[in-house]
């Protein structure tokens, strides 16, 4: 089984197509700025903000900046949303947000099991799979079985695998390991090899 191939159950109604959803999501829009709700510039906003603005790519830098400078990231596991704010990063759906680190023992994977509940700021919006019903009840029962069949990421059995259960109060992100052989990169070179499945825990950052 891969990735693509995790689906919902089948009690689950949910919309089949990209057309569909581009539907549902057209007919939501245009009730929300009929009711007064919403307004098209509202809308527009919004999704240029997770479009351009708000994304991986600013987890990255976080990652990146956690990995040289000591004191960045004791202030980060102390506290992810203020060391966040520090770098101009943070808002709507990272208002509590926590990091973990990775170490040589521990690896640690996020999941929100209710719904998809996820730091927007530094993670953008969450993959397909990270709703689905499949990742959120294995990686709870199984996780080492399912970072090793369903993302090819194999952790050693000497290392301790933690899952953290994302909520609407706290959004996990996970500081993952920087690899070895990047002692020369600089933070921005460092920042190109984070990746949003590296933040999330199901993959190593690789050079
Ligand atoms: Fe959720």
């Amino acid at each position: 089984m891969t990735r693509s191939e995790i689906t919902p159950s089948p009690d689950v109604t949910v919309p089949r197509s990209e057309a569909e959803i581009a539907a549902r999501m057209k007919a939501l829009e245009a009730l929300m700025i009929e009711k007064g709700i919403m307004t098209t510039e509202a809308v527009d906003r919004l999704a240029e903000i997770y479009e351009n603005e708000v994304g991986p790519q600013l987890g990255a830098t976080v990652v990146a900046k956690a990995w040289t400078d000591p004191e960045f990231k004791a202030r980060l596991l102390a506290n992810a949303t203020d060391a966040c704010a520090e770098m101009g990063i943070g808002g709507l759906q990272g208002e509590d947000m926590v990091a973990v680190e990775n170490t040589d023992d521990v690896h640690n994977v996020v999941v929100c099991t209710l719904c998809s509940c996820y730091p927007w700021p530094v993670l953008g919006l969450p993959p397909n799979w990270y709703k689905q019903p499949a990742y959120r009840s294995r990686i709870v029962r199984e996780p080492r079985a399912m970072l090793r069949d369903e993302f090819g990421h194999d952790v050693p059995e000497s290392v301790e695998v933690r899952v953290w259960d994302s909520s609407a109060e706290l959004r996990y992100m996970v500081l993952p390991q920087r690899p070895p052989g990047t002692e020369d990169k600089s933070e921005a070179e460092l920042a190109e090899l984070v990746t949003r499945d590296s933040m999330i825990g199901v993959a190593p950052v690789r050079v």
